[in-house]
């Protein structure tokens, strides 16, 4: 049995039920199991048992009241998946899916992806099965109130610093920070995602979506492939997709798609800029379902996914594991250039096989939706300093970052005629985390 067989049958043993984490964690080991072999210093060392190894798990439970006066329970949890290279950092993901799998996975695929933007973050995720759709905003405040309560024993500005995920976005990091605040009686940046009033930073709303786009330009730019006129097949509606679609229209790109749980809007002639104010109004204000977007401005609404539909770029910004092999295999035949990912392991294993065997570019989340979190980092910063960046600036240190991931990516995914960025991004991450493990001791 070869070393990475042994290791995925340990890492399946040892974790069963798991399936999403197992996922996560047999791409990143496929990747830097051949490139470990190859050098010597990491021999004797168990460097990757000891890396796929959660430093802490914390589950407790959330007890709230609704509007009705019925007690209500939920789960919580916090993964603080590794400190190597600072304190824990990672969004609370608000869905009645989320599990022990899903936020372990979202843990460790943070710690590569929080590596690859070159600031001091280690990683980690969390949230609860508590479901926000459909609760009034009372509700919404009474049970981020109650998950603080206990989340505020394990967490801290120089520990682990939270941000937002599906679910959690700025209404939800309000109430949980005036929560915290009120706990410690201390005004910190123990959360990112914070409102401009009160130390959050400019642009970090922005930061993922347009961070993508960013990283999807430098990807064609090294094909010399030119943006301007593509047509994007985008996925979610949420905070990802939103701000992905602003770039694109922006840089000239025409974005024909957008989805939620309930289906796909296919827009033929593009989502202009007053199109997409209704989507930020709808699905942020409103809190309502993509099909009324199609009655508005009377274009299709289908159930499903997105993939069907032609297009020259493909950007899944929704959930895990929502494009499929059979996915992959359409956007193939119908020439698909590239695919980047906005969300977190949206591709299933099949799918991202199918795009490597047939040269597709493609984009790993880990690298391509680093732009959250480097800015989250970047308020981190400003947090310490007592300072407020311009947005230009944050913005400038984006664009900087993403291109340094980019080259990362290059200098350890080159092959000879394919960039396979799965594999620069995943050395290019675990060689910075394990170097400063092995540089700690064994702790
Ligand atoms: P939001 O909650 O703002 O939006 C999520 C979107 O995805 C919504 O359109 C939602 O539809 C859809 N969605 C969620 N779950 C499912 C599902 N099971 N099936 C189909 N559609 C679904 O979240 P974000 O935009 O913040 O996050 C989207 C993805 O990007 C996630 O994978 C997240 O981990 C990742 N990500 C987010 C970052 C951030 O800064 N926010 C940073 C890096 C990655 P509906 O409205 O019906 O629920």
């Amino acid at each position: 049995m070869s070393y990475l067989e042994e290791l995925i049958n340990y890492l399946k043993n040892k974790n069963p039920n798991e399936p999403e984490f197992v996922q996560a964690a047999e791409e990143f080991l496929e990747a830097v199991v051949p490139f470990i072999s190859n050098h010597k210093k990491y021999d004797g060392t168990n460097i990757l048992h000891r890396i796929i190894e959660p430093e802490r798990i914390v589950m407790f439970r959330v007890p709230w009241l609704d509007d009705k006066g019925n007690q209500c329970v939920n789960r919580g949890y916090r993964v603080e998946y590794n400190s190597a290279i600072g304190p824990y950092k990672g969004g609370l993901r608000f869905h009645p899916s989320v599990n022990l799998s899903i936020l372990k996975f979202l843990g460790f695929e943070q710690i590569f992806k929080n590596a690859l933007t070159g600031l001091p973050m280690g990683g980690g995720k969390g949230g609860s099965d508590f479901d926000p759709k459909g609760k009034s905003d009372n509700e919404v405040m009474k049970f981020c109130q109650s998950f603080m309560l206990e989340l505020s024993r394990h967490i801290g500005p120089n520990t682990d610093v939270p941000a937002g995920d599906i679910g959690v976005g700025g209404r939800e990091i309000g109430y949980m920070f005036g929560q915290y605040k009120r706990i410690k009686n201390e005004f910190t940046g123990v959360l990112t995602g914070k409102g401009a009033n009160w130390g959050g930073s400019l642009i970090r709303p922005e930061a993922t979506g347009y961070g993508l786009i960013y990283f999807l330009v430098e990807m064609l730019s090294a094909q010399d492939i030119d943006i301007r006129n593509k047509s994007v097949a985008i996925s979610g509606s949420g905070n990802v997709a939103q701000y992905a679609c602003k770039k694109l229209i922006e840089l000239g790109a025409k974005v024909i798609t957008l989805s939620d749980s309930s289906g796909h809007i296919y827009d033929p002639n593009g989502i202009d800029s007053k199109k997409l104010e209704y989507v930020f109004e709808l699905k942020g204000v409103r809190r309502g379902r993509i099909s009324e977007y199609a009655d508005k401005f009377d274009c299709s609404f289908s159930k499903g996914t997105p993939w069907g539909v032609p297009c020259d770029i493909a950007l899944p910004c929704a959930t895990q594991n929502e494009l499929t092999h059979s996915d992959a295999q359409k956007l193939i035949q119908n020439n698909c250039l590239a695919v980047a990912e906005g969300a977190n392991m949206p591709s299933t294993a099949g799918a991202i096989n199918e795009f490597q065997k047939n040269k597709i570019l493609f984009a790993p989340g880990k690298a391509s939706n680093a732009g959250g979190v480097a800015v989250s980092g970047l308020e981190m910063s400003q947090n310490s300093l007592r300072m407020n960046w311009p947005s230009e600036e944050v913005d400038n240190k984006l664009k900087e970052i993403m291109k340094n991931i980019h080259s990362i990516c290059v200098k350890y995914g080159s092959q000879k005629d394919y960039i396979d960025y799965v594999k620069g991004a995943n050395i290019g991450g675990f060689i910075k985390i394990a170097d400063s493990m092995l540089d700690q001791g064994l702790v």
